[in-house]
């Protein structure tokens, strides 16, 4: 029997198993299929307090899981398949054995959304990808020119990463400016590389028929007119959706599916608490995730300390 299970290898979900092993609770993080979330596919982080020069996002998340490695927490590489929060203790079948827990922290946080076009769904893997920093250096995409959709920093960052690569980086943005913050706004805007596309959707991937990406139709949503923009690669990068499946019709959650906790970090099932980007749809930082972990398990502790009374 586990006193603290953390579905998630975040952000959010290591710096909980940090604070719950350090109050000697041994807590068992369940990875999900991307061992330290989302983090690990940005390159440098530039807004993590206490590094001056900036962090490789992987190795911050290398450095996070050791930190709570060497106060007891036990990662485990598993996927979480179902949960039953009915009734203490919890049960969850991670892999197919089961695992039951006192307390619970979903730091399950977000993956990337897609356009939900049937051709991108298609050249996934050839040629449209949700990962620059994954994939921009792959050899199919050297010196040709690209695309990034979207016009957040995430975005942004894409946009000029791939400017490494791409011979040309076309930023196709659904409006005409951008919404990402003012410092990265303006670094995109004066590469000489990146080109933006304003007011345009991307209507389809080309060529399904060829099985590679060759280029993009967008739409210019003003004028109605439409062109192909030729490319040799697709970086959607238009934002995220909680990973929160798992607890639908269980854990209170808004239409987003983002959960929403009753009070502090607590969920409305007792025992279970919630942290990070699968709860936040407003800040969505790696330290504000860091920080709601750091709450989520103090409260985990605090409520098994209560139980124990
Ligand atoms: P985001 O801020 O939600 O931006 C998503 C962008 O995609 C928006 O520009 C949005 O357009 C566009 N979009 C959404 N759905 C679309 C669709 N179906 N078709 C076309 N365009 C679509 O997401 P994000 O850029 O991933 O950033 C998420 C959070 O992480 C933010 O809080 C951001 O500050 C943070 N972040 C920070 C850094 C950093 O500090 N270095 C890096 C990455 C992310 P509209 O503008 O029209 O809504």
């Amino acid at each position: 029997m586990e006193k603290v299970v953390i579905i998630g290898s975040g952000c959010a979900g290591l710096t909980a198993a940090l604070y719950a092993a350090r109050a000697n609770l041994k807590p068992l993080v369940v990875t999900g299929r991307q061992p330290g979330g989302l983090l690990t596919t940005t390159s440098v982080v530039e807004n993590f307090p206490g590094f001056p020069e900036g962090v490789d996002g992987y190795e911050l998340m290398v450095r996070m899981q050791k930190q709570a490695e060497r106060f007891g927490a036990r990662v485990q590489f598993g996927v979480v398949e179902s949960v039953d929060l009915s009734k203490q203790p919890f049960r969850l079948s991670v892999d197919g054995e089961t695992v039951e827990t006192e307390t619970l922290i979903i730091a399950s946080g977000a993956g990337h959304k897609h356009l939900e076009l049937d051709s991108e769904l298609k050249l996934e893997n050839k040629g449209v990808t949700y990962c620059a920093t994954c994939d921009g250096a792959l050899p199919m995409f050297r010196s040709q020119p690209l695309v990034v959709v979207g016009g957040g920093d995430s975005a942004c960052e894409e946009a000029m990463y791939l400017t490494r690569f791409g011979s040309v980086v076309y930023l196709v943005h659904r409006r005409d400016s951008l919404r990402a913050s003012k410092i990265m706004v303006e670094r995109t805007l004066a590469h000489t590389k990146i080109h933006p596309v304003w007011d345009s959707v991307v209507t389809e991937v080309l060529d399904v028929a060829k099985g590679k990406v060759t280029g993009v139709k967008v739409k210019n949503l003003k004028t109605g007119a439409e062109k192909v923009i030729e490319c040799a690669g697709v970086f959607v990068a238009i934002g995220h959706r909680p990973n929160t499946a798992l607890f639908k019709g269980v854990i209170d959650m808004d239409d987003h599916g983002y959960i929403v906790p009753r009070k502090g970090a607590a969920t409305n099932v007792p025992g279970v608490f919630v942290a990070g980007d699968c709860s936040d749809r407003v800040y969505r930082q790696a330290v504000t995730a860091a920080g709601l972990g750091c709450a989520a398990a103090i409260e985990a502790e605090r409520f098994l300390a209560a139980r124990n009374e």
